[in-house]
């Protein structure tokens, strides 16, 4: 077992003495947690595509169908020479976790296929994602799992894929793919929705701890990665009045105390430009990353990779709070001791989940055939993220635990619950 899906299982380990308190029948709590160690269905083949020179390429696909006791399956499909089944797993257990947290009507799956998708040409690509769609067709649907784009796939890839998914059933059914085009029925502020919900739950979570006795332009943030998420939790917490005063992408970080210009450094990196290359101006200067995670600021978001934050570096941060934007940014050690000092960590699965939230508004208006405007997309998503927020601080403030064991408590009790209704624990 690889240790990301050993982390993804202790999530639910680790609460299930806590939550044992609540079911009297200790049978049915116990078959409703081994249940949940164990995804309903592992998919597996190779599939294959002739590449450029006419030759028969193979590759090992995956869907892992973890639980869909809250709703049909929901997640990602990744293309990477590191997918493995264990990964797979354990992003789909995640995804169980994340849409129940949210109280979006879903369970949790996730796909991957094992290629450096830059190696391939184009046409290539369109083989491989036409060949995945075909090979998961029989078990995917808007009422059965819906999958999205992960790592290095994206609208354009959702579209061979609905094109060849529909072919085969015979109907049209956008509804079976979100994070696609707008033009095939995507959802407008899909782009935005990480780093936009994000900042949803930093208000939220401001407001309940440090009751915006600071204002807003005195509350400093330090944003590791600067990618899609980064970025747009950069920009729109600027926009909302915040002073981000450090960024970073892989090469170095770029930081000044008195806040940097979001829109300067995006439209630098829109040209291909490395931060260590960022023409610096008075004021401002170059970091390290690992300077940038010690910096003395109220919020640090790691926005760019899994286990950035490790028993290595973590004594170093003195921010007030963490808010994890990337996906398993903090290592279990560090996780533990970020608790002991003192300084929160808002969980991924409660922080990140403004994207599959907004991807649920997607698959609403595919099934309803009328689309939202932007600003509805906003209020809907402020809406159902604020209210994960206040679910899961009630719970801190209640049982005194962390917002992660609080997280993973109200998730794995939502899903365990719609089991029992259904007779399956
Ligand atoms: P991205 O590829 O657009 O951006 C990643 C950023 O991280 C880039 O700026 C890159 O330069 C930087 N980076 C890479 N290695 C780094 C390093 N060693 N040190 C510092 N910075 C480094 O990816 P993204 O879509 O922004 O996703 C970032 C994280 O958020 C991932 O963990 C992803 O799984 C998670 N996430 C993304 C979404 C989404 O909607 N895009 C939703 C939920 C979670």
């Amino acid at each position: 077992m690889n240790t990301m899906l050993k982390a993804a299982l202790s999530q639910i380990k680790d609460v299930s003495p806590i939550l044992a308190d609540d079911y009297p029948d200790k049978k049915r709590f116990k078959k409703a947690i081994n249940e949940l160690l164990t995804p309903q269905r592992f998919i597996e083949r190779k599939i294959s595509i002739k590449d450029k020179d006419g030759k028969k390429r193979e590759f090992n696909a995956f869907r892992i169908q973890h639980n869909d006791a809250r709703g049909p399956f929901k997640g990602g499909i990744r293309f990477h020479r590191n997918v493995s089944k264990d990964e797979v797993q354990a992003l789909a257990t995640l995804m169980s976790l994340k849409c129940a947290v949210t109280g979006i009507p879903y369970g949790g799956g996730k796909g991957g296929v094992m290629v450096d998708p830059s190696k391939l040409t184009k046409e290539e690509l369109k083989d491989l994602s036409t060949e995945y769609a075909k090979f998961v067709t029989p078990y995917i649907g808007p009422w059965k799992d819906v999958p999205a784009p992960d790592v290095n796939t994206d609208g354009v890839i959702m579209s061979w894929m609905l094109e060849a998914y529909e072919k085969k059933v015979g109907v049209q059914a956008p509804a079976t793919f979100t994070g696609k085009p707008l033009e095939l029925g995507g959802s407008l502020g899909r782009t935005e929705a990480t780093g936009q919900g994000g900042v949803f739950v930093l208000e939220a979570y401001l407001r309940r701890n440090l009751k915006l006795k600071i204002n807003a332009s005195k509350v400093t943030i330090a944003i590791q990665g600067f990618g899609n998420v980064g970025y747009y939790f950069a920009k729109i917490a600027k926009e909302n009045g915040f002073r981000v005063v450090a960024v970073s992408d892989s090469s170095s970080g770029i930081y000044n105390p008195k806040g940097l210009e979001i829109n300067t450094l995006s439209l630098f990196k829109q040209k291909g430009g490395s931060f260590k290359n960022y023409p610096l101006k008075a004021g401002t200067k170059l970091i390290t990353n690992a300077e940038l995670l010690g910096l003395p600021v109220t919020v640090l978001v790691p926005a760019a990779l899994e286990n950035s934050i490790t028993k290595d570096n973590v004594e170093d941060i003195s921010a007030k709070v963490v808010f994890e934007m990337a996906n398993g940014p903090t290592t279990s050690e560090a996780d533990r001791y970020l608790h002991e000092k003192g300084i929160d960590v808002i969980p991924d699965i409660l922080s990140n989940s403004g994207g599959v939230t907004v991807s649920y508004f997607e698959w609403v208006q595919n099934l309803s055939g009328y689309y939202w405007t932007k600003e509805r997309v906003n209020e809907e998503l402020k809406k159902t993220i604020t209210k994960a927020f206040t679910d899961i601080d009630k719970i801190v403030k209640e049982k005194r635990i962390s917002y992660r064991r609080a997280a993973n408590y109200l998730s794995v009790k939502r899903i365990i619950d719609a089991m029992m209704l259904r007779g399956r624990a």
